[in-house]
This record gives C-alpha cells, structure tokens and sequence, in this order.
C-alpha cells in the first residue's frame, strides 16, 4: 500500500546512518574503533531486552531495573566499567572522551541502562577517584566501579534543595566521637533505594558564616540503620530506571567514611564542584544518543512516507527540518567533544560543560519533538519508538542542573573571567 511504512521498514541501525565522514574525523582512529566496539557491544547486550525494560519499567519497576543491574554487571566483566578509571587501582586509564563515547552508545539504545551506570560508576565513583584516600579506593572503587558488584549514587537534592542545592540543603552529618550522625532526606536520587553505597552530602557545620563552607561528602552504606527508602517516584521516561526518595534518621556512619579523610570535613564543595563537571559532560553523551536515534527514525521515515503523491522529505518543511536535526546533532557533538578534551587535559571548563549541556539537552528535546511531528500519528503512538525518546529527552532540560541554571553559570563564568 503506498504510504504506509511500519517501523520494521525503516531498518534502523540506531546510528549507522550519521556514521559520516564529518563526525569520524572528530576523532582518533583509536576513538572511532572504541566507538564501534561500544555500539557492538550496546546491540548485542542492550537491544535484545530493550524493549522489555521500557514495557515492565510501566509496570514492575523492579524487575525492569534488575534487567539494568544485570548489563551494569555485564559492562564490569567486559572492562566497561572502569574504562575512565586509573590504571593504578585497575582501570582502562582513559579519560572523558572515552566516557562520552559509550554514554552516547549506550543511550542511543535505552536511557535507564544509561543512568544506573552512570549514576554508579561515574557519579559515586568519580570524586573517590579524585579525592578519596586510598583505604577508600580500594574499598569501594573495586567493587562498585570496577567487579560491578555493588551499586553507587550521588545524593545531593533535598525537598528544599534543588537548583539551590547548596543553600537548601538541610540534611545534617554531626559529629560524635568517631563517628557522624546523619539526619535528613534527599529525593530523585537515582538508583537511590537500590544502591549499596550513597555518596553523600550533608552539613557538617550547619552553623557556618557561609552554608558552602559547612558542606562534607560522605561514602554512605544504606544498610545503616535508621535508612529508608521512602518511595521510587514514577517518571514520564527512562521507563526501568530507579529514582528515589531516601530519609536518614539518626543514621551512624564512620569517620572514615569521610571522603578524602578528615582534612576534608566542610570541603565537601570543592568535591561536588568538580564532580558536576564531568557529570554533566557525561549527560550531554546521553542527550546526543537519545537524540541520534529519534534523528535516525524520522530520517528514515521521511524517505519512506508517501503523502501527496510524493515522499515526505520532498516537502521544504519537512527537509528544512532534517536538515536543522542533522546541524543540531553536529553542532551538540562539537561542544561536547570541546568540554570533553579540556577536561582530558585537566584544563577548567565550567563555562564550556555548561554551555554544551543546556545546547545539548535543548537540541535533544528540539529534535526528539521533531522527530514525533515528522513521524506524524505514527509518532505518538507506541508503534514507533519516537514518543519514547521525546519522553525520555525531557529531563536532560532539568536534572544535573536545569538549563536555566547552566545559563545562570555560564555567564557567571563568563564575567569571571572578564575581571580578571
Ligand atoms: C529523573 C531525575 C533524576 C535525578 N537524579 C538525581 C541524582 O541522582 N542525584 C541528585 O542529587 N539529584 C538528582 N535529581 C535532581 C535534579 O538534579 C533536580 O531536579 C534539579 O537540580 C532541579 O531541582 P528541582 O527539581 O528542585 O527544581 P527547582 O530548583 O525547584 O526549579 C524549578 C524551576 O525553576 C527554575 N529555577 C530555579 N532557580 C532558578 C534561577 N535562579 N533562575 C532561573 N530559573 C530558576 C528551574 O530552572 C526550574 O525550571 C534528579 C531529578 C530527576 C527528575
């Protein structure tokens, strides 16, 4: 019947076709066959239950997020894992560019798969990694980050810390001979209620002139008495990933679980800081992948769809919009690609991580938004998975910083620099 295309007719690879000339020369050969061998890995591992993590994560979230949990375990028993990690305590010894890379593989394929790694493996791993004492390193990094045994999370937002999260944050660590005492709670923590270890922040001097300067991050086991989970929220996407609000009553952690040991207590900003960098790099990978898909789809279609006797991407308005998606991609790949080097070289690059995330996470919504309206009624339902990434893409605008906030920083950056 002319016209009708179902989805089985657009033979999507999830990324084969932007595989161009352009986006290879970006990066090194070496890079290019990491790459490959991430988007064999995500096919084979991933797509096979993909579609039945999206279809349970609506209706037994737990056993959605087990399917998740397993490819975690799968990534850390291929080298995955710890890809990012020194060589020192085990790792692959490469650097952000390499993490970008698997980010956008992994997402081009299912965002919940995408965040409970990352969430583990980069966001509680990375300011071990980066300030942790060794005793810490071994303890928890091998593992989390590396045998993937364990699960981490970072706990940052509370009810009335959001994008203030520093001035908001009501959730105290006193201390008590050896030990902090922890009461508070934090919410949309992911992989919250399920991870073995929270990396913490809380105040440990609530008193201080300046909240940032009472802030610690902890190492947080949540089989602490006094834990609990009060409930894993229902999200709009990232159908399977777990999503928690967490309370802390009374909760005794030791001393030694202070990150970075006891120089540390009330420098647990300068930690977050620096982890934010580099997790929001991470998280514009997700937004190029999920985005590259829903590009992928609507490319496809528009070059099968028939209407008015004539194929969809005849229309000016319809190319005009292949070709804005395709700029967009390109464009979002640049800056994060920049971000990712400079932060290889361990150069600072506040203003150009949050510059690419809230481009990044905007473009993703933009294209995923077309993509639907390409697709037409076949968009929106759930025969094409193009309403899917439209629903997951939304919290790339809100999570690890909103793109007002990431606008708010980067000029403030931007004027930091003009004194000096
Ligand atoms: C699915 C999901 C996963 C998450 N995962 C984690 C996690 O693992 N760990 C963690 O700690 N947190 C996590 N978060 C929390 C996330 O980082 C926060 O939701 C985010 O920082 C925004 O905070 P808020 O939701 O309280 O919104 P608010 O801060 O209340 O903001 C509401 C609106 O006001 C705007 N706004 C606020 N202040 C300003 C301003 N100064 N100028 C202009 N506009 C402003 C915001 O941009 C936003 O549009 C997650 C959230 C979700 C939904």
């Amino acid at each position: 019947m002319e016209g009708k295309v179902n989805f089985e007719d657009l033979n999507v690879e999830y990324g084969e076709s932007i595989n161009n000339p352009g986006s290879l020369f970006l990066y090194s050969d070496e890079e290019n066959e990491f790459r490959l061998k991430m988007r064999q890995w995500a096919k084979k591992n991933i797509l096979p239950v993909d579609a039945e993590i999206e279809r349970i994560g609506n209706v037994d979230l737990d056993k959605a997020f087990d399917i998740c949990v397993d490819i975690y375990k799968k990534m850390a028993k291929d080298g995955l894992l710890s890809l990012a990690f020194p060589t020192s305590i085990g790792g692959g010894g490469k650097g952000f560019v390499y993490r970008v890379i698997s980010g956008e593989e992994l997402a081009a394929i299912n965002s919940a798969v995408v965040v409970t790694y990352g969430a583990s493996a980069n966001l509680f791993c990375a300011p071990i990694i980066h300030f942790g004492t060794e005793e810490q390193k071994k303890k928890y990094l091998i593992p989390v980050g590396i045998k993937g045994e364990k699960l981490g999370a970072i706990a940052i937002t509370e009810p009335t810390a959001g994008s203030d999260a520093v001035g908001g944050m009501r959730t105290t660590a006193i201390k008590k001979g050896d030990k902090y005492i922890i009461n508070g709670e934090k919410r949309y923590i992911t992989n919250g209620s399920k991870a073995d270890y929270l990396l913490l922040y809380a105040l440990t001097n609530p008193d201080a002139p300046r909240k940032h300067q009472g802030i610690s991050a902890f190492i947080f086991p949540t089989d602490t008495p006094g834990f609990k989970r009060v409930r894993d929220y229902e999200l709009c996407g990232r159908k399977g990933s777990i999503n928690s609000h967490l309370k802390f009553n009374n909760c005794e952690v030791s001393e030694e679980n202070l990150v970075g040991g006891p120089d540390m207590e009330n420098k647990g900003i300068s930690i977050m800081m620096s982890g934010l960098d580099g997790e929001r790099c991470f998280t514009c990978s997700q937004y190029l992948g999920i985005a590259r898909s829903a590009f992928e789809v609507a490319f496809k279609y528009a070059n099968k769809r028939r209407q008015f006797g004539q194929f969809l991407r005849e229309f000016e308005g319809i190319s005009f919009r292949i070709s804005n998606m395709y700029a967009k991609l390109e464009a979002g790949r640049l800056m994060m690609l920049r971000a990712a080097r400079m932060l290889d070289a361990g150069l600072k690059a506040t203003k150009e991580v949050a510059a690419a995330k809230f481009m990044c996470a905007d473009y993703q919504m933009e294209i995923c938004l077309d993509a639907v309206q390409i697709c037409g009624g076949v968009g929106y339902t759930k025969d094409f998975p193009v309403e899917r990434f439209f629903r997951d893409a939304k919290i790339g605008q809100i999570s690890a910083g909103t793109t007002d906030i990431l606008r708010f920083l980067c000029q403030r950056e931007l004027y930091r620099e003009l004194k000096e």
